[in-house]
């Protein structure tokens, strides 16, 4: 009787957190800006001096009644941060400098001191957790989001930068600068402000402020808006920043990426896939990746495929970065948990060759990317049609299946596939042969019915009785279909080609036993005249006799010959053992072998 079918319901999988190495929010400080271009403090100072006088006497000068003075002593203290940063933000956070420098902040006629301030609060935001902590105690954010509304381009981008430090200090740091109402002038500032060195730190405090689990609870359509003006950008920088703030958003709840689908921000997406730098590819790649794996009640995998993306995906499951391939290839492996339509893009896309060669690369293999490639063709196994599983063998899928039944975290679902592929063999045999038993290492399967876990191993022992059968003398596994293996009517059991069954065969026997008996009859005879003490195995012999008369006439020969050859071990019960396991339909070879084992007398 045929098995159920194995059903092809994929789920689409989540991202494994485990896998792929998240990108934390990163701080920057006015002296190692090195993001991408690296933006170097202008001011450094030369020389050493001691840094803890230089401290005490700096306080003094920042609270200064004179401007000019202030103005010195702030730029100086900014100049320290920025060489001995470690060494003097406790230093100077312990000496109540912040308030003094918010203080300079609000000074609005005095810009070159504001701006002398923020870079020294830059330089503190760039710090520990307990330090970004500090600037929120003294009010810092709502002082600093005060000063989007100012003219001076070199205030509002240092501003934002300060807001951006604050925002990747984690998401308590995050959510307070959120609560200060920073969105809708930063994303104001965004629209309106067309430099690109302020645009490259606007979309990093963007990303900042949309990064973090849980997700921030933000109004998605006004930044949409911003974003889709910003993607249209040429600079790497901005890219990279907004592209990773999309990541973060498509990351969250299904709302914010169905309106995300809904903004049309996915041909520009898929684009940039194609993006020379890797910076652009990776957090362009994540947000379709995110996109696709999206848990929603409806699928928006179909859009991100129209926008053509399966092709550039199949590009860089080949992208020299890690990182990179690893992610195409759980993106592509969702897709191919779709539909035969879906599954079919990835098919035609070429991927399968590349696919194959990555999930069964030895030397320099990457395992993660070697799982990540051997999903996708599993994913394609279990939900593809006939026609392409039969198109996924010929690729060389099965042997990659075969080599996941040794993980024990694929086992499962690789023997649901591979059981699938014989399915649809077996299809396409008709009467003739399993042309995809053929592929698959049964000794694998065979091994795998005395595994640990009881579902494995009756899952291959189910596997196994529908589709493997051994030679019943060399005891090889063939598939059922295999033309190597015939079933033999008169042993009644199967024989491979290698191997000869003819010499169980009655009438090889009926010669061997003729001969043997004639000898033994004569050297019986001898025995009989010369010692009495025989007359007992003659009562046996004709007892067995007796019972021999019910079995038929070529039956009765070969039980001739046993009996001969047992009569002369002293046991003649081992006969009633062979008559019982004949009588109970047992196999002449079968009764053969069991002679064989029996120990000499
Ligand atoms: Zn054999
Ligand atoms: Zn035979």
């Amino acid at each position: 009787m045929m098995e159920e079918r194995v059903d092809g319901v994929r789920e689409r999988r989540s991202r494994n957190t485990k896998l792929l190495e998240e990108f934390g929010a990163e701080k920057l400080n006015g002296g190692c800006y090195d993001n991408i271009n690296s933006r170097v403090d202008p001011i450094a100072l030369k020389g050493t001096c001691d840094l803890r006088t230089s401290m005490i006497d700096l306080e003094k000068l920042l609270h200064s009644k004179n401007s000019e003075t202030q103005l010195e002593a702030t730029r100086k203290f900014r100049s320290l941060l920025t060489l001995e940063r470690d060494a003097l933000v406790q230093e100077a956070l312990d000496r109540d400098v912040v308030p003094q420098l918010l203080e300079f902040l609000k000074d609005k006629s005095n810009t070159a001191l504001q701006l002398e301030a923020l870079w020294a609060l830059t330089n503190v935001a760039a710090g520990t957790s307990e330090q970004t902590h500090l600037l929120i105690k003294n009010n810092a954010v709502s002082t600093l989001v005060s000063l989007l509304d100012t003219d001076n381009e070199e205030i509002l981008e240092q501003a934002v930068w300060v807001l951006g430090n604050i925002a990747a200090d984690g998401i308590s740091a995050r959510d307070k600068v959120l609560a200060t109402g920073v969105m809708e002038p930063l994303l104001q500032c965004m629209k309106l402000n067309k430099k690109i060195s302020f645009l490259r730190i606007a979309t990093w405090t963007l990303s900042n402020l949309c990064d973090g689990q849980p997700r921030p609870s933000i109004k998605i359509t006004n930044i949409l808006e911003a974003v889709l003006w910003v993607l249209q950008s040429e600079d790497t920088e901005v890219l990279s920043h907004i592209c990773w703030a999309l990541s973060h958003l498509c990351d969250g709840p299904s709302p914010h990426i169905k309106a995300v689908v809904k903004a049309n921000v996915c041909v520009r997406l898929v684009e940039l896939l194609d993006h020379k730098s890797w910076r652009v590819v990776k957090p362009a790649l994540r947000t379709v990746g995110n996109i696709v794996c999206a848990e929603d009640d409806q699928d928006y995998t179909q859009q991100v495929i129209e926008c053509g993306a399966v092709p550039w995906l199949t590009r860089l499951i080949q992208h020299p970065n890690r990182e990179i391939q690893k992610e195409a290839c759980w993106t592509l492996s969702n897709i191919a948990a779709g539909t035969t339509e879906q599954i079919q893009h990835v098919l035609e896309s070429g991927s399968i060759a590349p696919l194959v060669d990555l999930a069964s690369k030895v030397v320099d293999a990457d395992p993660d990317v070697k799982i990540e490639a051997s999903w996708v063709l599993l994913n394609a196994t279990s939900c593809g049609s006939d026609a392409q599983i039969n198109q996924l063998v010929l690729s060389g899928c099965v042997a990659v299946l075969c080599n996941l039944l040794q993980d024990n975290t694929m086992v499962m679902m690789a023997l649901e596939g591979l059981e699938k592929i014989l399915q649809v063999g077996e299809e396409r045999s008709g009467d003739g042969i399993n042309p995809h038993a053929y592929l698959l290492d049964s000794s694998k399967v065979e091994e795998l019915q005395k595994h640990r876990s009881s579902a494995i191993s009756k899952r291959a022992i189910r596997m196994w009785k529908q589709y493997f059968v051994v030679c019943a003398i060399c005891n090889c596994a063939y598939s059922k279909r295999s033309p190597r293996l015939k079933y033999c009517l008169e042993c009644k059991c199967n024989v491979c080609e290698k191997c000869d069954c003819s010499i169980y065969h009655l009438t090889y026997q009926d010669q061997l036993w003729k001969s043997i008996s004639e000898g033994e009859a004569e050297e019986e005879k001898a025995k009989l005249q010369n010692k009495k003490s025989k007359n007992k195995k003659k009562r046996d012999k004709v007892k067995q006799r007796k019972a021999l008369s019910a079995f038929s006439d070529e039956t009765s020969v070969v039980l001739k010959g046993i009996e001969k050859v047992t009569m002369t071990s002293d046991e003649p019960v081992v006969v009633d053992n062979y008559v019982d396991f004949l009588s109970n339909n047992g196999s002449i070879l079968d009764l053969w072998k069991m002679m064989e084992d029996e120990p000499a007398a």
